[in-house]
């Protein structure tokens, strides 16, 4: 079956004055391509329905399928609903299924729907309505001619948890194609390097899989694609052969994230962790509380700034911190063991830096890293050169804290590739 013709259609004057970026239309096409449907088009248009109208009859004409993004809510420039059933001919009608799901929502906030909550459960005559697990608007789907529009709301949450469902209506009406997509998450190891790396393998790597990859900060995700089933155990082969080769840098499959891998060695080992931070301000403690769970490893991180707070927190020496200076090896030593007697934990990290933009010394540029992590018995340190912005090197500082742990819990090698390769 030939792979359908699929449109989005995003809504909104947020989008148009550049107020909001549009991440869902990524968020919709990253969801269909797993389902084998890649978008043939985006069209975006403001909140006025001469635009929004001529923009759906045209993408109606011209594609199989439109998803509709925003314009659902309770508010005058909401129009979707309308200018849909102005093209169809449907009239809008009181929603018995949208109605209830409306009150149902009031209800749970203990408020009284008013008139503007009930303009939701206005859709055209004879929708199929679209369940929204999280929020009042529902969404829905008509045919327009020969075209499935399916309508959802701009609020990237409620998008996110209705996709499932959208998605299932749109391939039952026009179609998917067969493809097989493996996402592999993977710390510390470049886009370049791994695809150098591939391309050197030549025949050795299977010629029916396709590497892609998409970088996003501090995580590159890779994706293994094979087209048909029967090259299934292609995708394997190539799977083995990036873990044979990049092992220690893969954190997992689909959506799992650093904080979330070490939460689970963590648990797995019955330990508990702890932090001592200068330069990233709380952001490690902060990702690793980001996820459900970690109170069962996580008690307490300090978050110590001055000197003064490093020494009386953790008990860094005055003298160290005099003669060495707060970015040093034995200051961050210190720190460690400060935090792990001080919150009882097993493991830790430690981190001093200079994230700049001012700061930075001949001897200490900004962007230099002390970092020590491990236990009272196994303590290791590192300094470090991390290029970038403050809030770069924030995160990738706490990222890489995080990834110096799980490399720890997992006995791996105790220099990373990204350490050594800056040592060369
Ligand atoms: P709406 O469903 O049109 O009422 O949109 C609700 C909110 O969702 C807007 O105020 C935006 O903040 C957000 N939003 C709308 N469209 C998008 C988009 N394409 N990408 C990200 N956020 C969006
Ligand atoms: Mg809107």
């Amino acid at each position: 079956m030939p792979s359908p013709a699929i449109a989005l259609l995003l809504t909104g004057h947020e989008l148009m004055t550049g107020d909001t970026v549009d991440t869902n239309s990524a968020m919709i096409s990253r969801h269909l391509l797993e389902t084998g449907i890649l978008v043939a088009e985006k069209c975006t248009v403001g909140d006025e329905p001469d635009a929004l109208k001529k923009s759906l009859l045209r993408l109606s004409q011209e594609y199989d399928g439109v998803i509709v993004n925003g314009g659902l809510g309770p508010t005058e420039d909401d129009l979707t609903a309308s200018i849909i059933g102005d093209l169809c001919g449907a009239p809008l009608v009181e929603n018995a299924e949208a109605l209830a799901h409306v009150e149902a929502w009031c209800e749970r906030r203990g408020i009284q729907a008013n008139s503007a909550n009930l303009k939701q459960a206005w859709l055209p005559e004879n929708a199929d309505l679209i369940p929204n697990p999280i929020g009042s608007a529902v969404g829905f789907s008509l045919s327009l001619g020969n075209c499935l529009v399916l309508t959802t709301p701009g609020v990237p949450s409620e998008l996110e948890a209705m996709l499932p469902t959208v998605t299932t209506m749109l391939v039952a009406a026009v179609g998917g194609s067969e493809t097989y997509i493996q996402r592999i998450q993977t710390f510390g190891v470049g886009e370049s390097t791994i695809q150098q790396w591939a391309n050197e393998l030549g025949d050795g790597w299977p010629s029916s899989v396709t590497l892609g990859f998409r970088a996003g900060l501090p995580q590159l995700e890779l994706k293994l694609t094979v087209a048909h089933a029967e090259h299934v155990p292609d995708q394997k082969r190539a799977y083995d052969l990036l873990v044979n080769r990049f092992g220690d840098h893969i954190l997992g499959e689909k959506d799992a994230r650093l904080a979330q891998v070490v939460q689970a060695l963590l648990r797995d080992q019955k330990k508990t962790m702890t932090t001592a931070e200068s330069c990233t301000g709380g952001l490690i403690a902060s990702m690793v509380t980001r996820e459900p769970g970690s109170s069962a490893v996580f008690e307490a991180g300090l978050v110590t700034y001055a000197n003064s707070a490093k020494n009386q927190l953790l008990g860094v020496g005055e003298n160290v911190l005099n003669t060495e200076g707060a970015v040093s090896e034995p200051v961050v030593r210190q720190m460690l063991l400060g935090a792990l007697e001080r919150a009882g934990a097993d493991i830790g990290v430690a981190v001093s830096g200079i994230a700049g933009p001012d700061g930075g010394t001949a001897d200490k540029p900004v962007g230099t890293v002390w970092i020590a992590w491990g236990t009272r018995e196994d303590l290791r340190t590192h300094r470090a050169q991390i290029p970038g912005s403050r809030s770069l090197f924030q995160g990738l500082v706490a990222a890489v804290a995080l990834d110096l742990i799980r490399r720890h819990l997992l006995g791996l090698p105790a220099l990373p590739h990204y350490f050594t390769r800056q040592a060369q």
